[in-house]
């Protein structure tokens, strides 16, 4: 029977089929799902699954499951590749036993990510097999092929996937687990151990299975070509989500043209030449950077063909951003000299409302970025923010977030800002950082475990004079309340120790912590308050769960009579107040019952409504 699957849990039910036995990851969108799905689907699969505290750890973990020769998935998202490329590399050099597959999900736009990054040249760069799915079906499929080839060449290998692979759905025949056994047994083997001299010894071998692995794929038959008519001078050439694009936009066509699916790399570079054999032009169509339009013009170079590669390099096709099925649309008509039906006229929508990203109401980042706020008061202050729900605490009215730069890159950058001060302040020099500015990083929980305990380290072990503030709410928010080490529970739905952020960061030797509740407004407010003045690594850990997972049954309300719209309390930024007749109002459904804005209100005017 055919189930309609979202492709990350067509992802995670293929790598089932295929004998997975181990599974780790960080979330991280577009990829979360995979583990999830994974960890509803335990029984009777002899599966351990984890979320590990970086994507780091979760390769590393996983290289120690597949060494032992355990099926092992590792997932996160394209940024969480970076944090996990020193294992990364290494791995090639190693291998492993157990078929090892690295799904990293690439983010075209990026609609959630800090950058566009296509996770093809990791695997170029790293020397290791990438699989590219087109679809979420394929994906199902593609996972087993993954696993199979991983074992044969005893290294791991990656998949990517996009957004739309990721969250994309379709309808999927679900098939029996395919027949595997594992020798689960770790033998110690000089191959372990990562020195010059074994490196040394197997690069060559790297190298080779390169080539073989380019011809080998040349076979693969997700790799193909596809031909209109009998002697096509014109040739498209695509990958991942473009070639279902490319498919749909040629649906009904008549032209000639010659198809080349790509879905492997090393690049099925045989295959690549029969398809261009006869041709005059190529249109390369992928999403994110021209990797397989690279590898065209590199094979014509190579092979003293004129065949004219076109495609991002010569702006046919954007190269930022996602292409959409009718940008694809638009490419391929104009490439094959076609016209574009009339569209069908169809009445204006109404506009939508313009809806920014904010924290939900009641969130307790708020309540704790107006804490700091008002207590720094006219002060001059940096604050620097990091990867979560509370980036949205640069947005106005709070303007909280100063800098962003990557998971844990809050507490660090503090400190080099708070060196640079100490340098203007030595050199007498006034600018933008001049004496006396106050250097805060804000981190949330999830990060603070994925990398943000060795920022607190470093200052403290060099003495860096900044305030850290810990926005704990219990849970990774961003992602979806996804466990993490503080929590006491893990992804197998397990209890666990909890990791006491407060215990850990005092036994960091940080010169100071505070631990207090953020909606307790002006303890907060005195918290923070009482650690500026003060040299070393200060700490503010403000505590409160997250609004999406545990919600007051408390409302509240603003008495029109007494209200005078000073706006006092649209400082802190909940959507659930607005305005009205010169005055303000609290949403009744979208407020989640905080308080704040109550002790914000100097009239009275807002109350605890009693319904
Ligand atoms: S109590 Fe006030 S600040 Fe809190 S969610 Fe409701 S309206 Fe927003
Ligand atoms: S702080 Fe009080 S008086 Fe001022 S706008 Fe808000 S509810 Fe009205």
């Amino acid at each position: 029977m055919k189930q309609l699957l979202m492709g990350n849990e067509a992802i995670a039910l293929g790598a089932i089929r295929a004998g997975l036995g181990f599974a780790s990851g960080y979330p991280g969108t577009p990829s979360t799902e995979i583990l999830e799905t994974l960890s509803r689907n335990l029984e009777g699969n002899n599966l351990y699954v984890e979320w590990s505290v970086n994507e780091k750890v979760a390769l590393e973990v996983g290289a120690g499951a597949a060494m032992a020769g355990v099926r092992t998935l590792v997932t996160m998202k394209m940024v969480g590749l970076n944090v996990a490329s020193d294992p990364l590399m290494s791995l090639n050099y190693t291998g492993v036993k157990g078929g090892m597959v690295i799904l990293v999900a690439d983010d075209p736009g990026p609609i959630s990510s800090q950058t566009e990054q296509d996770t093809r040249h990791y695997g170029i760069f790293a020397k290791l097999v990438v699989f590219d799915p087109s679809s979420p079906e394929e994906a199902y499929f593609m996972i087993a092929d993954a696993f199979a080839m991983s074992e044969k060449l005893g290294r791991p290998v990656i998949m990517r996937s996009t957004t739309r692979i990721c969250h994309g759905k379709a309808s999927i025949e679900l098939l029996p687990k395919l027949p595997h056994t594992s020798d689960i047994k770790f033998e110690k083997a000089p191959r372990w151990v990562i020195f010059p001299r074994l490196s040394a010894a197997n690069k060559p071998v790297i190298e080779e299975n390169l080539v073989k692995l380019s011809d080998e794929f040349s076979q693969y038959p997700n790799n193909k070509i596809e031909q209109n008519g009998t002697a096509p001078k014109l040739g498209i050439a695509c990958g991942g989500t473009c070639y279902a694009y490319v498919k749909e936009a040629l649906k009904g066509i008549t032209a000639d043209y010659k198809l080349l699916k790509v879905s492997t790399y090393p690049f099925p570079q045989k295959k690549a030449l029969e398809f261009m054999d006869g041709l005059d032009t190529v249109m390369c169509i992928e999403e994110l950077d021209p990797v397989i339009e690279n590898q065209l013009v590199q094979l014509c170079g190579l092979h003293g063909l004129s065949v004219n590669i076109r495609g991002k390099r010569t702006k046919d096709v954007q190269n930022v951003g996602e292409i959409f099925p009718d940008i694809t649309k638009g490419i391929i008509y104009k490439y094959l000299s076609l016209t574009l039906p009339e569209a069908v006229s169809l009445p204006e929508p109404p506009a939508l409302p313009v809806r920014p990203p904010v924290m939900c109401a009641g969130c307790s980042h708020r309540a704790a970025f107006l804490a700091v706020k008002q207590a720094v008061g006219s002060r001059k202050a940096v604050f620097c923010g990091d990867i979560g729900c509370y980036t949205l605490g640069n947005a106005a009215p709070l303007d909280m977030v100063d800098t962003c730069l990557c998971m844990g890159g809050g507490i660090t950058a503090a400190q080099g800002l708070r060196r640079a001060d100490e340098a203007a302040k030595r050199h007498n020099v006034s600018g933008d950082t001049p004496p006396g500015v106050l250097d805060f990083a804000f981190i949330g929980d999830s990060t603070y475990f994925h990398s943000g305990i060795t920022g607190v380290i470093n200052a403290v072990y060099n003495m860096t004079d900044i305030i850290v503030v810990i926005l704990d709410n219990g849970t990774t928010a961003m992602t979806g309340g996804q466990q993490h080490p503080g929590m006491g529970e893990t992804l197998m739905r397990t209890r666990a120790p909890k990791v006491d952020i407060y215990e850990i960061t005092k036994a960091c030797g940080v010169s100071k912590i505070i631990r207090c509740n953020p909606f307790d407004f002006d303890a907060a407010k005195d918290a923070v308050t009482s650690v500026m003045d003060e040299k070393g690594v200060r700490v503010i850990l403000f505590e409160a769960p997250c609004v999406v997972v545990e919600k007051s049954d408390d409302k509240y309300a603003v008495l029109a009579d007494k209200c005078t719209g000073c706006g006092l309390c649209k400082k802190l930024g909940c959507p659930a107040i607005v305005d009205k007749d010169n005055k303000v109002d609290i949403v009744y459904d979208a407020c989640n019952g905080c308080g704040v804005c109550e002790k914000l209100c100097k009239l009275g005017a807002i109350v605890k409504e009693v319904r």
